[in-house]
């Protein structure tokens, strides 16, 4: 049989480094009869020369399985060990071990059976398969294996997850929603290879569907890009988050408000605003349109959003890239229709323009005297009716943080952020700031009173430039980034962004005009001020005791958050302490960690803070998370006025490479403005 023996041979061996053993199974036609043959193989040479023994082979094809068989010994005591030969005795589901490839197998739809794709097909098949690929990427899968099969596309995705059912369920929502976004009349996302004995075309070897003609040859299946290899697990959560994006059909509920709920017809929503529509496919429970353009971003056109119409009555919009993960089809409807819902419900920002009718500046001022026009007492009605109770969150994108803090950084409040000097506050709050500017449409307004803007914004581009950060030979601490990159992080974050210009000067006068600048003229929901230092030495003029005007200032922020309805993050030093830092070693006022309504203090998880944890707590302390003693650093939640956590350690990960703070080791950040410089490889 005639084989590709290169392509074969790279790519067996890397397969058989994860998975030890590999069933090669035969499914084709010998001098016109059907034969089917398997053997087992641990080895790759011994592999490429029994299918190089094959003689007469005519059309049909030649598979492997995919995922990792259990019991090796077992398995190459039987017959077809090293060899190919007839039986039936194959590989079934219960012999996997586990799941090593979600298989992402993008074909034909409606394809006459027995026949090998045409060009013109394949260049549909493409187009969708780089969608895909872009998409994922986003969601922050590794770069996956890419192959044409012959007559279609394939994209494996390593994983590592045990056969069982709730996996095998996993794989077929995660392939269910591919196909729901990506499918259409020309293009299917099998949903079905989610089994766990799954067999794939081996590279290298020949797809023979029918006969051969001028219009549909046949082709070899090969492996065009290796991506990030054999080694790059994706991890269960993010299998999940794709599973998270099945359109739902959010609308049904605020429907329900507009006045012609009855009467909406998507087709006449879309002749009434000629948006214009490239295709419509049916799916599971409706219809998809795709769009000819994002009308939240022209750059986003060439992936066509979607609007899914369900037969329930529901719509939703979908846009795949990450800038749009927060437009639903409400935000896409009152694009074209400001005034579609009950006007109560306005625009998330607008709420803010502005209802306040006092001076920022005042407060900031440390004006003690009582605003006149706010009431002393309040009837239960009213506190219902205000809006200081709509407890909005701004999610951090530390997951273990959001949670425990009821969504995020609450509007409002006031959080100290403290850890022992040199410890990496602000490379966790650098990467709290690009996590809130990736997944919200927050606006954070950043005050450094120790680096400049310039300084700053680089520090930011090397905690954002992840792969694409280079190092100089030789010298692993030295980094930048090329020009096109730096450029696109840069537009980037001036979507959200507004740092401090730090050339005019530091202190207390400097900060008034920051933050009043950030609410009025930047809309800012976030306020970081690095740190209480920079700015009370130059209160010490101001005041006969420095703790007194820190109180002030802190006491100012803290009213300036709850009345303007942004959240300050403020950056506070501890004294040196020979102790497992706690609240108390706040540097400053004891005023100041009261006033606070979270405190968050960063440790870094090295030897001296393992001893300084047992000093306080013992040898069998139970502080440390038993789950997480290989994390570089724990984010403790030391007071948490909502929830009332306290010592509560969440680990977090660094890594040195990509210069990221993760959730956890196998996290993948990729962020929108890669977008722009996504590498295809095919
Ligand atoms: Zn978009």
């Amino acid at each position: 049989m005639k084989i590709d023996v290169k392509q074969t041979k790279n790519f067996l061996n890397g397969l058989l480094k994860i998975n030890k053993i590999v069933e090669i199974r035969m499914i084709a036609k010998q001098s016109g009869y059907d034969v089917r043959k398997s053997g087992y193989f641990t080895n790759t040479d011994t592999a490429i020369q029994s299918l190089l023994n094959e003689k007469d082979y005519d059309n049909g094809g030649i598979y492997f399985v995919m995922n990792k068989i259990a019991k090796p010994d077992t398995v190459m005591a039987r017959e077809q060990a090293n060899k190919l030969i007839k039986t039936k005795d194959t590989t079934n589901d219960k012999m996997i071990e586990k799941y090593q490839w979600l298989f992402v197998d993008i074909d034909r739809e409606n394809a006459v059976s027995g026949t090998s794709s045409s060009n013109e097909e394949l260049t549909k098949l493409k187009e969708v398969t780089k969608k895909v690929y872009g998409y994922m990427r986003q969601k922050g899968f590794a770069k996956p294996i890419v192959a044409m099969s012959g007559n279609g596309y394939h994209l494996l995705y390593r994983i590592d997850m045990p056969n069982t059912e709730e996996n095998k369920q996993l794989i077929t929502r995660v392939l269910k929603v591919l196909s729901i976004f990506f499918s259409n009349q020309h293009t299917k996302i099998d949903t079905v290879n989610s089994n766990p004995a799954r067999l794939c075309k081996l590279y290298g070897t020949w797809a023979k569907k029918g006969s051969e003609t001028e219009t549909r040859k046949f082709r070899e299946a090969q492996i065009l890009s290796y991506g990030d290899g054999f080694e790059s697990i994706n991890n269960y959560e993010l299998l999940l988050s794709v599973v998270d994006e099945l359109p739902k059909e959010e609308t049904k509920r605020t429907n329900l408000t507009s006045k012609n709920k009855n009467e909406f017809n998507i087709k006449d929503f879309f002749a009434r605003h000629n948006i214009t529509i490239v295709s419509e496919t049916s799916i599971s429970g409706g219809t998809k349109y795709e769009l000819a353009e994002c009308p939240f971003n022209s750059d986003h056109n060439k992936d066509h959003p979607a609007v899914f119409d369900f037969d329930s009555g529901g719509q939703e919009f979908k846009c795949f890239h990450n800038s749009c993960s927060g437009n639903h089809w409400k935000e896409f409807r009152l694009f074209y229709e400001p005034n579609a819902y009950d006007t109560r419900q306005a625009l998330p920002n607008s709420q803010k323009e502005l209802k306040h009718d006092f001076k920022v500046e005042d407060i900031l001022n440390y004006s003690e005297k009582i605003d006149e026009k706010v009431k002393a007492l309040l009837r239960p009605s009213e506190i219902f009716n205000s809006q200081k109770g709509t407890n909005e969150f701004v999610p951090t994108g530390f997951k273990e943080l959001d949670k425990l803090l009821g969504g995020g950084l609450q509007k409002t409040f006031l959080t100290i952020l403290t850890g022992l000097s040199g410890g990496g506050k602000s490379t966790f709050c650098n990467q709290m700031v690009i996590n809130i500017l990736e997944k919200t449409n927050a606006k954070v307004v950043y005050y450094s009173g120790e680096l400049t803007a310039e300084k700053l914004l680089w520090w930011l581009e090397q905690n954002i430039g992840g792969d694409y950060l280079k190092y100089d030979h030789g010298n692993n601490e030295k980094c930048y980034l090329e020009k096109k990159v730096s450029s696109a992080i840069t537009n980037w974050l001036d979507k959200g962004l507004s740092i401090y210009n730090n050339d005019i000067g530091q202190g207390f006068d400097i900060l008034t005009k920051t933050v009043v600048e950030g609410i009025e003229e930047k809309k800012a929901d976030i306020i970081i001020i690095d740190n209480l230092t920079s700015v009370d030495k130059s209160m010490l003029g101001t005041s006969n005791d420095k703790y007194d005007s820190q109180s002030k200032l802190v006491n100012s922020l803290k009213e300036i958050a709850k009345r303007c309805n942004v959240h300050i993050v403020l950056l506070v030093h501890l004294r040196k302490t020979s102790n497992l830092p706690r609240v108390e070693d706040i540097s400053g006022s004891g005023d100041i960690r009261n006033l606070a309504d979270n405190v968050l203090i960063l440790h870094q998880n090295t030897e001296e803070f393992k001893r300084r944890v047992e000093i306080e707590y013992g040898k069998d302390n139970h502080f440390i998370p038993s789950f997480s003693r290989g994390a570089d650093m724990y984010l403790e939640i030391a007071k948490d006025r909502d929830f009332g956590n306290k010592d509560r350690l969440i680990p977090l990960y660094y890594s040195k490479t990509t210069r990221r703070i993760l959730n956890d080791p196998t996290e993948r950040k990729t962020y929108s403005w890669e977008e722009k410089l996504l590498d295809l490889p095919f």
